[in-house]
């Protein structure tokens, strides 16, 4: 009985987990897919579901491996300066305690170089299931640093009584405004340095956050309190949050910087994959094809126990 009972809460548990940020990063993936080049997009298109189903993973993995958290943001408004001597891989920062010190205000700038090298040796290995893992979570992560609210401490408003703006910005506007976005991006670039890459990317992000913060109290100002929020039915329940009127003029006051960013964010993980094949030598992506019946049958039985990811590089 008490197995039973265990069963359903991980159901339940998995896919209350499942719907959070879900939508955002299945439509980025599925549509980097779209951009490659035709060595690669029948690879891509032939993994399309894999690929979509584990972009949200390294969410899920949140909730069982204490240090996969900080590699999904980073506080850039708590590090006092970002000198050129930060901007280099992981491993070469070889004192522990600033290894120590820089996980307390996120990594996501190296978590997407760390992913990058383990894609492309996976593309070396000619291994699919180890592109399709690594390929699905460097399109989370570089979804993740597209997102103003992935680089402050003020990630979710709680320092300006805006709570529950992190939810609003990266799930309930995408879900209601993606479908009336043209998300076609054009040819993917390659990338030499991806570790400047990412951190550009968080620049970029960071540099929006003001726009982000001060729009939304615009909009509060502007619309009366009663009507800012309003019951809302989301994975069957009712749940007061942001009313669809809030989000209509929040939505038009940013004047598609929603829209941008997530293209970019297509773009941005497009490109890495296209750089991350480059690198590996460019292999025969029609010799990968083979073993997604073994595939499909992996990711659903890891999906609930991956803890860290080491032993996939
Ligand atoms: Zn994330």
């Amino acid at each position: 009985m008490k197995r039973y009972f265990r069963l359903v809460f991980i159901l339940f548990f998995g896919l209350t987990l499942q719907s959070w940020g879900f939508y955002t990063h299945r439509i980025i993936n599925q549509h980097a897919s779209y951009s490659l080049p035709l060595e690669m997009s029948p690879f891509f298109k032939r993994y399309a579901y894999e690929i979509q189903k584990k972009s949200v993973q390294a969410d899920q993995r949140v909730y069982v491996d204490p240090d996969e958290g900080a590699r999904h943001y980073i506080h850039l408004d708590n590090h006092n300066n970002i000198h050129d001597s930060l901007i280099i891989p992981w491993y070469k920062l070889d004192k522990h305690s600033l290894q120590r010190d820089l996980l307390k205000q996120g990594i996501i700038p190296w978590q997407i170089d760390l992913t990058y090298r383990k894609l492309v040796n996976a593309f070396s290995q000619k291994n699919s299931a180890k592109i399709i893992q690594h390929a699905s979570d460097l399109g989370h992560y570089m979804a993740d640093a597209h997102v103003p609210l992935h680089t402050s401490s003020n990630y979710n408003g709680q320092q300006t009584n805006q709570h529950g703006i992190h939810a609003l910005w990266e799930t309930r506007l995408p879900e209601m405004f993606i479908p009336s976005y043209n998300l076609i991006v054009g040819k993917p670039e390659y990338t030499s340095d991806v570790l400047h890459f990412a951190w550009e990317t968080v620049r970029a992000s960071h540099a929006l956050l003001d726009s982000v913060f001060y729009l939304e109290w615009q909009t509060s100002q502007q619309i009366a309190a009663y009507r800012k929020r309003s019951y809302i039915v989301k994975n069957y329940l009712l749940q007061l949050d942001y009313s669809d009127e809030f989000c209509r003029h929040y939505h038009q006051a940013m004047q598609g910087m929603l829209e941008r960013r997530i293209k970019a964010s297509i773009r941005a993980t497009a490109s890495l994959w296209y750089s991350a094949w480059i690198d590996a030598g460019q292999p025969m992506m029609n010799e990968l094809t083979a073993g997604a019946n073994k595939i499909n049958k992996d990711w659903r039985f890891s999906l609930f126990i991956q803890k860290g990811h080491e032993d996939w590089y």
